[in-house]
């Protein structure tokens, strides 16, 4: 006989955290019907209705019940601060003292989520504000889709719809994959988000043994390359000397071959130090016959990095200089560098300078305004 449900027995759940699978099978143990589940999720993520008294195909016995065993929890929104050029940045509360961030990025044809997937990251790229901070937690699935969702709502209200997500914020994805691809599942599938496979990017800094992963989901794949042979990597990525180069891009190559995806390769102008005209040769000829894209990001400075920005001449030298070696080559365009949400710049503090709080603005009285080469464009 199904277990009688009361407030003292029921373990209440987060809705956020389940997959239609997870649901079905926490519905059963209360013995409720399987298609319950798929009921629940389209109210949820088709209609935005997160109140089950207005989930009208329910009997009325059961909204009270499932009262008992579920709740609609989203990750509080603790600021929401808004570029001059249109990026938006999002810091959401993740308790215990705790905040991640996320960030929307327009440009000409897309309205792109940077998402984050941990709390701090523990692969310590010594040009990262993130790896600054030593992995404080992973994120649950219900704080990843927990972003996505938060963002949506605010941004819906203006009309505006996210048409595509890379898990390029905080923390290194495939460092947390059970959560990561949970999330992912909730995102591109029918009964969830139903975003597109193709618009879900999960980028990496290249742990191997959980590449696989990305093309299993058959999402899209960018690697953090940022260096131009094994020496100059390692130096930068400590991640590179347990997992080097030639078995990165020989994954790289596995995972264009499952997919017959491009890979995006993402490559930080540091000055000095990745930046010069013979590393372009380098970088092109080591990428030579993996199927790629390079995506070149001018270091974004931060306090006490010990990194440089190169300057635009240098860094548009270097651009000319991939594209006539025959790369296919974008040059980021850098943004919402005012508050703070630009490329590694993110961070789980909530003081830091160049921030422009403007979370008592009206978002009515934002204009998200496009733009003819905006980022990521992977
Ligand atoms: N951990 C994952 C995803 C988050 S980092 C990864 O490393 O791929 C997202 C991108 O930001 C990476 O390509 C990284 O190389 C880049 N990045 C980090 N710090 C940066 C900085 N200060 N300036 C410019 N790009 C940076
Ligand atoms: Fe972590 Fe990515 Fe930053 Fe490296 S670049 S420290 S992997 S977030």
């Amino acid at each position: 006989m199904a277990e009688a449900i009361n407030e003292s027995t029921s373990q209440i759940r987060n809705f956020y955290s389940f997959t239609l699978e997870g649901l079905e099978a926490y519905l059963k143990q209360y013995g409720k019907e399987k298609f319950r589940a798929q009921q629940i999720f389209k109210w949820v993520y088709e209609q935005r209705v997160t109140d089950f008294d207005l989930m009208l195909n329910l009997s009325k016995d059961l909204r009270a019940e499932l009262k008992n065993l579920i709740t609609f929890e989203l990750p509080p929104i603790l600021k929401h601060l808004i570029s001059v050029d249109g990026t938006q940045k999002f810091l959401f509360d993740v308790r215990d003292g705790n905040s991640i961030e996320a960030v929307v990025i327009p440009s000409d044809d897309r309205l792109t989520l940077c998402v984050s997937s941990e709390i701090g990251c523990n692969m310590a790229c010594h040009f990262c504000f993130t790896g600054k901070q030593k992995l404080k937690r992973r994120l649950e699935i219900s704080e990843i889709v927990g972003q996505f969702m938060q963002v949506q709502d605010v941004i819906g209200q203006k009309g505006l719809k996210l048409s595509n997500i890379v898990f390029m914020g905080m923390g290194e994805p495939l460092d947390n994959p059970e959560a990561v691809f949970g999330a992912i599942d909730v995102i591109h599938s029918p009964w969830g988000v139903n975003l597109s496979r193709k618009k879900i990017t999960v980028s990496t800094s290249g742990l191997i043994p959980e590449m696989y992963r990305v093309s299993e989901a058959k999402v899209r794949l960018a690697v953090s390359l940022n260096g131009y042979n094994d020496d100059v990597r390692s130096q930068i990525m400590p991640i590179n000397k347990k997992y080097p180069l030639r078995d990165l891009l020989n994954e790289c190559k596995r995972y264009y071959r499952a997919t017959g995806d491009k890979i995006t390769m993402e490559y930080v102008l540091l000055k000095g130090i990745t930046d010069q005209i013979s590393h372009a040769h380098e970088l092109v000829k080591l990428l030579r016959d993996v199927p790629c894209k390079i995506n070149l990001i001018p270091f974004n400075e931060h306090p006490g990095s010990g990194f440089e920005r190169p300057s635009d001449e240098t860094v548009q030298a270097f651009h000319t200089e991939c594209m006539g070696l025959g790369a296919q080559v974008l040059l980021r365009r850098t943004m919402g560098r005012d508050i703070f949400a630009a490329c590694g710049q993110l961070t789980t503090k909530v003081d830091r300078p160049e921030s422009m709080d403007i979370s008592n603005s009206k978002i009515g009285g934002v204009n998200v305004r496009s733009f003819s080469s905006g980022q990521p464009r992977v």
